[in-house]
């Protein structure tokens, strides 16, 4: 098949490369010259394992094309992807307006059946407004082009992405006509050959489908973090309970990990759109409106439990955090609270030297120059040189590297022994023996 993705970032780069490297030729387009420029290049945007080899080997064997141009992508595809962004508006909605000039662009060029794969998550309703944006551009050249508009959510996770579209737990198809279900059918099989798992359903479900599955990842994280504030009240260790809680198959053990809140580009974004379309039809999202909450205030209990051990007086005192992006595996750091912690830390008249395997150059377009060129932000090369002469180590992102620490040199290196640890990675009693001051998330601090 010939195929053209729309946006080239985590989604779409993944889903260009891994559809060519099928067989199929695919044109991955984007606005940003520079990124084309870089691809063509075989330069990533973005890390993620494993997505250089099949970009490089499939961009050398002409499967996979970078083009700024849609019309030039256009020419000889039956199938577009939109996989733009769609990023939280100033009121937490979706803000529509990339999805909604890809569908005009496609409109204007189109010449031949298509079907148009909304890739992006997109509020319940997008493929009728995508459908009736397409239709007037048509409508305006006075030309007649048959094409269906499909919603096809994707559930990859930043960090395992290319093994998550290689493998699917599921594929989900929202279709209202026969010759598309049957080319979506075609264009997955070579995925699924093991593992038969589409779904098909109508549009709407599939849209709905999407928001429904992160909003319920993200209550299953922020309700743990309640349970965990509640365990530090009570003197409980939420390690236990999880243990404990985990071990009910109906519960399982999957995303109830105390922690410092979640992160990333999809969690607080899509729990946000969906209280917005919620309030749109005159619903009230109790549950999402706290979970939203809890998250937001989750981010800031490293600061608060950093504020508290040194009663608020944190004026040049040094900081050493590991980790800052959102989670393992990826150098994306958007919504991250090592983004929060670092900021109050900041301007809390404190100085930070930071350490990630792989989100050091986010980490430099993320805060001010100013703060990296008096020396109020450091992000340094190894993690050990980040605890050099620090009044603290805050873990905030459980990198493989951190879980099993040399402690003995991480002590030597430390001003003083003390851990804030975000993510409940370490052992408290190891912790003790090992002569550290230690705060986890909801169990008790070692003082
Ligand atoms: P991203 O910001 O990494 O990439 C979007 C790309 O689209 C950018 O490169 C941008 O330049 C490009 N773009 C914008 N307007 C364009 C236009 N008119 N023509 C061509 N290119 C254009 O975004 P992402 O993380 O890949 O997310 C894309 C969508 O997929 C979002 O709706 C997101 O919610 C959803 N999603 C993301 C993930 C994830 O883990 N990142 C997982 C599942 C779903």
């Amino acid at each position: 098949m010939n195929v053209t993705v729309v946006g080239t970032g985590y989604v779409g780069l993944v889903t260009g490369a891994c559809i060519a490297e099928m067989g199929n030729t695919v044109y991955c387009v984007d606005v940003d010259p520079v990124k084309i420029a870089n691809l063509k290049e075989g330069v990533l945007p973005i890390y993620e394992p494993g997505l250089d080899t099949i970009v490089v080997e499939n961009h050398n064997s002409g499967r996979l094309r970078f083009t700024t141009s849609l019309p030039e992508a256009m020419e000889d595809s039956d199938v577009f992807f939109i996989a733009v962004g769609t990023p939280p508006g100033e009121d937490g909605s979706a803000d529509m307006r990339y999805v909604q000039e890809v569908a005009r662009q496609i409109g204007t060029h189109m010449t031949r059946p298509a079907i148009v794969i909304n890739k992006s998550t997109v509020p319940v309703g997008t493929a009728d407004q995508v459908r009736e944006i397409i239709t007037a551009q048509l409508e305006a050249r006075g030309v007649e082009v048959e094409f269906s508009v499909v919603s096809n959510p994707e559930f990859l996770k930043e960090g395992a992405a290319v093994d998550d579209f290689m493998h699917p737990d599921r594929i989900v198809i929202g279709a209202d006509c026969e010759r598309a279900r049957q080319v979506m059918s075609e264009l997955y099989a070579p995925f699924i050959r093991n593992r038969p798992r589409t779904m098909f359903m109508g549009v709407r479900d599939a849209e709905m489908t999407k928001y429904a599955a992160n909003a319920m990842l993200a209550t299953k994280i922020s309700f743990m973090n309640e349970v965990a504030g509640l365990c530090e009240k009570l003197g409980v260790d939420v390690e236990n309970v999880r243990l404990g809680i985990g071990s009910d198959q109906r519960i399982g053990y999957h995303f109830i990990y105390a922690g410092c809140g979640y992160g990333g580009s999809c969690f607080p974004k899509d729990v946000k759109a969906l209280i917005s379309i919620a309030h749109q039809v005159d619903f009230e999202p109790k549950v999402l409106q706290a979970v939203e909450a809890r998250n937001e205030q989750q981010k800031h209990s490293l600061f608060s439990k950093i504020t508290t051990h040194f009663n608020g007086d944190l004026e040049g005192r040094t900081f050493c955090v590991w980790g800052l992006a959102f989670k393992p595996g990826t150098d994306d750091m958007r919504e991250a609270p090592s983004v929060v912690l670092i900021n109050s830390l900041i301007n809390a008249g404190a100085r930070v030297r930071a350490f990630d395997p792989v989100a050091h150059e986010t980490a430099r377009r993320e805060f001010p120059a100013e703060w990296f060129d008096d020396g109020r932000l450091e992000i340094v090369g190894g993690q050990y040189e980040a605890a050099i002469d620090a009044d603290a180590m805050v873990l905030v992102t459980e990198w493989k590297p951190f879980r099993h620490p040399d402690f003995k040199a991480l002590k030597r290196l430390l001003k003083a022994p003390l851990i804030l640890d975000g993510r409940n990675q370490y052992d408290p009693v190891q912790i003790k023996r090992e002569g550290f001051e230690y705060y986890g998330m909801g169990r008790q601090p070692i003082l």
